[in-house]
């Protein structure tokens, strides 16, 4: 802002000759808004902002202007949202959560999102300036103007959408805001996100009902639930949410477990994941949805279900292992080995960052300077008479009765020494001080360009005239001010030594800054986050009933138990447990799931639970004879680990289509060969057998190549091992050895050698 120095003092406001910034002063500035641009383009609503493009008469180039200007509001003469409407605190913090908001995301690094040029006040509202590209369309139109969405634009909108969530969230934020009307797309295609999400989320939940018709279309169900955690679950949903009415062409219907989205009209390769990816992400439950975009962005580009693996003998045995040595303490966590402990609410109004002290609301004083801390600030009609010098256009004048005349007042200037003389009314300067003529005070007053409400510091003479939007500006300073023109909710904070932005409450002991209005806490800012109240919380508006509670990490209003360490939540039901909230992922599966605490131990630790363990056995052996029939596990100890069979067997005949026994002997496979006989032993090698199958539930049948065949009948096994977890026992049978000798065949394929032709040539051979 042009400054110039005017009898040793600082003028803030530009020259009063020059063009000056837009406000009350009559003849204002044709560059529009704060002196600087000049809008060249319609508004887009997003929502509680609209946009406009402008020429920036600084930097001679376009941008693009955010102007907080929330529907449903009455308007004022400038045509803006009036948000005095919902009075001057809520106003203040709507301004002051606006301009974090942008703030944040202009310095978050991102293709997708605009960079912030400047922010300041008029209108009655908040402005924000943006570079960025100026030939965009809002999503919702784009969509009108074609048919269908090509999946292929689909794809590209949700990778450069889900590239945009992982940089948000990565600085710490979250969007809140996806709809039509914030996501933007170039000619080129490039989306650009202009997302005010947090401050319209925040704007809902301290509205209450009212707040509602300010929620975007795509919205989870925990964003209408104030008090409720948000997480980068919740921007998925937005997400998934968008996807979908881009893809299907309409709403998803509400989400509810069990609904099941129906089959998309755009048909394409894979589409049956990429619609399950987004249904998921439609989940009711953010437990139950991908917890990041990284999650979210795997699902949508898988083209195939990965089969679920059957559980191996090694993690059977692994988790037996780990059973046998499975103990946990009496208060330990099932999610991380932390302690928990029973959570007690916090008193009423106690600082949930510190859980120390009371918040209490912070007094303002508008006597108090916001340029020297000290002078109480007085209030003057600058009217009947004029009390601002019309010719320095800030000295005081003093008056005092004439000396000549009783009908004559005179007056002085303290600044610039000028005489006037007052008479009926009408104030004529000395003609030493100037040769202007006699004018009355509203002409006077318009000379001076000064307001009719003039406020000044008795103390450092810092004056301030009042903007018919209700800011004050700084007139005539010793120090120069960051921001010149502001409201005065934001001059009471300057005046208290708080940045403008700072809430109405704060706790004494860790001097955390709140907003405290309606029934409704705001954490606007912590200096440390001893219990992590405020890496969940900050800028989200908390019922104060619902406090006590969140604040001691539960977010369920209900007695039960917190971990110190990875906050998960338990609460009292009446057989054990129930999981309220987690970030393990194991366990965050069966959140609303009652059992009892070693339970939850077993099911963190993947082990069966107490009246799994029969099945879990069962499943043990099933693994332990699957291992066999895959030759992974020998036939036996000892003598027999050099076998893949050994029993005795009933040789048999097939003689007019019936199995008849023709003889009792012993039958025997070893890696080579399979043996069948007692003293007259049938060998026959690996390679002479063209195949194995079951004849029935006791016999089978093995084929030679030359066309005859061997008919057996073998008992059922036990098959003996000693694994890590202890000696072990399984039965295996006729069907068991079945398989087993076909893995063995499979095997003798692969020992075969390879023609010479396949085999890879060396390295060598290629590099020369
Ligand atoms: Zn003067
Ligand atoms: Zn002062
Ligand atoms: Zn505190
Ligand atoms: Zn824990």
């Amino acid at each position: 802002m042009a400054a110039r120095v005017q009898h040793g003092r600082m003028l803030v406001r530009p020259g009063f000759n020059e063009t000056a910034p837009e406000g009350s002063h009559g003849a204002r500035s044709d560059w529009g808004l704060s002196g600087r641009y000049e809008r060249t383009s319609p508004s887009i609503a997003t929502g509680i902002v609209k946009f406009f493009r402008a020429q920036d008469h600084v930097r001679g180039d376009e941008c693009w202007i955010g102007e907080l200007s929330p529907p449903h509001l009455p308007l004022n003469s400038w045509g803006t949202a009036d948000l005095s409407a919902w009075g001057p605190e809520v106003a203040h913090r709507l301004r002051s959560a606006f301009f974090h908001e942008a703030f944040h995301l202009g310095r978050t690094p991102s293709r997708h999102l605009l960079q912030l040029r400047d922010r300041f006040f008029a209108n009655g509202t908040a402005y924000t300036v943006w570079d960025g590209p100026g030939r965009v369309r809002p999503l919702g139109q784009w969509v009108s103007e074609r048919e269908l969405v090509r999946p292929d634009e689909l794809r590209s909108i949700a990778s450069q959408l889900l590239e945009t969530l992982r940089a948000v969230h990565r600085s710490g934020a979250l969007l809140l805001g996806l709809d039509f009307e914030t996501v933007w797309i170039t000619d080129e295609g490039t989306l650009i996100v202009c997302s005010f999400g947090q401050t319209t989320q925040w704007l809902c939940d301290v509205l209450g009902a009212e707040g509602a018709k300010y929620a975007p279309s795509c919205v989870a169900p925990e964003q209408r639930v104030p008090g409720s955690v948000r997480s980068a679950a919740t921007d998925v949903f937005g997400l998934c949410c968008l996807l979908y009415r881009l893809g299907i062409g309409v709403a998803p219907p509400e989400p509810l477990r069990g609904v099941s989205v129906p089959v998309p009209k755009v048909a394409f390769d894979s589409a049956a994941h990429f619609w399950g990816a987004v249904q998921l992400g439609l989940s009711l439950l953010p437990e139950e949805r991908p917890n990041s975009a990284e999650k979210c962005g795997e699902l949508l580009a898988q083209t195939g279900v990965a089969e679920p693996v059957p559980e191996d003998l090694e993690s059977f045995e692994e988790r037996a292992l780990r059973l046998m040595t499975f103990r946990f303490a009496r208060r330990e966590c099932p999610s991380c080995g932390g302690v928990l402990e029973r959570a007690s609410p916090l008193p009423r109004l106690t600082c949930p960052v510190c859980r120390e002290s009371k918040i209490r609301l912070r007094r303002f004083d508008p006597a108090s300077c916001p340029v020297c801390h000290e002078g109480p600030v007085r209030e003057f009609q600058n009217d009947s008479p004029i009390k601002v010098c019309p010719l320095c256009r800030s000295g005081l004048l003093s008056f005092r009765r004439g000396r000549w005349s009783l009908r004559v007042d005179e007056a002085r200037c303290e600044r610039c020494r000028a005489n006037f003389d007052l008479f009926g009314g009408w104030l004529s300067p000395h003609p030493d001080a100037s040769s202007e003529p006699a004018r009355p005070d509203s002409e006077w007053r318009e000379f001076s360009g000064r307001s009719l409400r003039v406020r000044v510091c008795l103390a450092c003479q810092s004056q301030f005239d009042s903007e018919s939007d209700g800011r004050w500006t700084l007139i005539a300073s010793l120090k120069r001010m960051p921001v010149a023109s502001q409201y005065e909710e934001e001059w009471l904070r300057v005046a208290s030594g708080l940045s403008p932005e700072s809430g109405n409450a704060v706790c004494e002991s860790c001097r955390s800054d709140y907003f405290l209005h309606g029934g409704m806490l705001t954490l606007i800012e912590a200096r440390r986050d001893y219990f992590g109240f405020a890496r969940h919380y900050t800028g989200q508006a908390v019922p104060i009933e619902q406090l006590p509670w969140i604040g001691v990490g539960k977010v369920s209003s209900g007695p039960g138990f917190v971990c110190s360490d990875c906050g998960s939540e338990f609460d009292d039901a009446p057989a054990g447990l129930r999981l309220v909230q987690t970030t393990n992922p194991t366990l965050r599966e069966r959140t609303g799931k009652v059992l009892d605490l070693e339970s939850w131990h077993r099911t963190a630790q993947r082990l069966p639970m107490r009246t799994e363990e029969r099945e879990f056995e069962s499943g043990f052996d099933r693994a332990m004879v699957e291992a066999y029939e895959q030759g992974r596990l020998p036939f036996g100890k000892g003598r027999r680990k050099r076998f893949l069979w050994r029993s005795p067997c009933v040789r048999l005949e097939l003689r007019d289509e019936e199995l008849r026994a023709r003889s009792r002997c012993r039958f025997a496979v070893t890696p080579d060969y399979l043996e069948i006989g007692t003293v007259r032993r049938t060998r026959i090698r690996r390679e002479e057998i063209a195949g194995v199958r079951l004849y029935d539930d006791s016999s089978l049948v093995i084929e030679r190549i030359e066309g005859s065949a061997v008919y057996l009948q073998v008992p059922t096994v036990v098959l003996a091992a000693k694994l890590r977890s202890g000696p072990r026992e399984a039965r295996i049978g006729v069907a068991n050895l079945a398989n087993r000798l076909r893995t063995w065949l499979d095997e003798k394929r692969l020992d075969e050698p390879m023609p010479r032709v396949l085999r890879p040539s060396k390295p060598e051979a290629i590099s020369q």
